[in-house]
């Protein structure tokens, strides 16, 4: 059995609560044991255990690597041209996401993973160990379920997304093709995918589409999770608080009663089991008005960050970047917005081994490139992922 001690860290950043810096239980001079790829051991650098190997941090932070609970990479494609038109003035609509969908039926499996491979590899250059993965650019049982075994190659946490738009030639039918995400697409699927979610939003699906969907999907014991109030007020929020949903995506435009609904669901630890996941990417690259994450925060609401990674609405793999606009935009903390991007994403991914630094926890973490988890905000743009471990292996 090998072990590796990362030492001499001048900020280690657990998310376990005790420390300084609340909920991100900071400690000073820190050591960390990792066995089997996993922590066995934290403690002051003084005290540190002998280990086969060493990972010197030379006083620079070390943080639990961001878990991006929600991401679209399973597709063919771009569209620059579109966000170059959005820039110019034109409007977000989803619309576009037809166009990626005839890309990615026309690709080979090959091209598909090529494309999961590289912006996998992206995110994990940027600190992100776990990244949960959506399907959704298919539409079809054969497109669904290839883009679900290529995904599953890369990640655990992968969700079948068949409710994303109604593709073209369902277009007059709505309710055929609810049938057909339900019928043999999700039977396709589901061997491949931990979740099922829908794209919940007037031009998508309505929230009986979405209810009859999610069910479902929950039948054959997938977990629930749902595009939710993106685009305009609706009624996902408390749909995905209804259905006892992981996590309720966007909530760009919430009603006092959507915001009621989701601190509704706080447990006694204190957090909520239904998370609001904010992703801000997509309001930059739409130039649309960030969700209130105050309004979330001060009701007691769990927020995770998460880049919603995908060719129309946000293309950037980044979790720092998502973490400097959370605290630019959305007046979040830094510590908040670090938290919300480590701890919030695993409990959007009710994943209680990741996220976190503490002995029993898988060894995913970073060093930076600085000596706070403050830089990630205030050096905005700025490559300060150092070091990445995945399972206590160097990346
Ligand atoms: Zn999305």
């Amino acid at each position: 059995m090998s072990s590796l001690l990362v030492d001499d860290i001048g900020e280690l950043v657990t998310n376990d609560g005790g420390g300084e810096g609340g909920p991100l239980g900071i400690r000073r001079d820190a050591a960390l044991l990792v066995e089997e790829g996993r922590v066995a051991w934290i403690g002051p650098a003084r005290d540190a255990p002998p280990a086969d190997r060493r990972l010197d941090a030379g006083g620079a932070a070390v943080l639990p690597g961001f878990v991006d609970s929600h991401a679209h990479l399973v597709f063919a494609g771009d569209r620059a041209a579109e966000f170059a038109a959005r820039m110019a003035g034109q409007p977000y609509t989803g619309g576009g996401i037809r166009t990626t969908v005839g890309a990615t039926r026309a690709a080979t499996d090959d091209e598909l993973r090529a494309t999961v491979r590289r912006l996998r590899g992206e995110a994990l250059r940027q600190g992100t160990t776990t990244m949960e993965i959506k399907s959704g650019y298919g539409l079809t049982v054969a497109d669904e379920a290839r883009s679900l075994a290529i995904a599953a190659e890369v990640s655990d946490e992968t969700t079948f997304l068949g409710a994303h738009v109604v593709p073209a030639e369902y277009a007059d039918r709505p309710d055929d093709y609810v049938g057909l995400v339900c019928g043999p697409m999700l039977a396709a699927a589901a061997p491949h995918a931990r979740w099922i979610d829908v794209f919940c939003e007037r031009g998508a699906f309505d929230v009986d589409h979405a209810r009859a969907i999610l069910a479902c999907g929950q039948a054959v014991g997938l977990g629930v999770r749902l595009h939710a109030n993106q685009l305009g007020p609706g009624p996902g929020v408390q749909l995905g608080v209804e259905l006892g949903a992981a996590s309720v995506d966007h909530c760009t435009h919430l009603t006092d009663a959507d915001v009621d609904a989701l601190a509704s669901t706080r447990v006694d630890g204190g957090h909520t089991t239904t998370v609001a996941t904010l992703l801000p990417g997509a309001e930059f690259s739409t130039r649309s008005p960030y969700p209130d994450a105050r309004r979330l925060l001060d009701a007691g609401v769990t927020v995770a960050l998460a880049t919603d990674c995908n060719p129309g609405s946000s293309y950037t793999s980044s979790m720092p970047f998502c973490v400097a606009l959370a605290v630019r935009e959305m007046r979040m903390t830094p510590a908040e917005a670090v938290w919300a991007a480590t701890a919030g994403g695993a409990r959007a991914l009710r994943r209680d081994d990741v996220g976190v630094i503490r002995p029993g926890a898988r060894a995913d973490l970073m060093v930076l490139d600085a000596p706070s988890h403050l830089h990630l905000a205030y050096r905005p743009g700025v490559p300060l992922i150092r070091q990445v471990l995945r399972n206590g292996v160097p990346q």
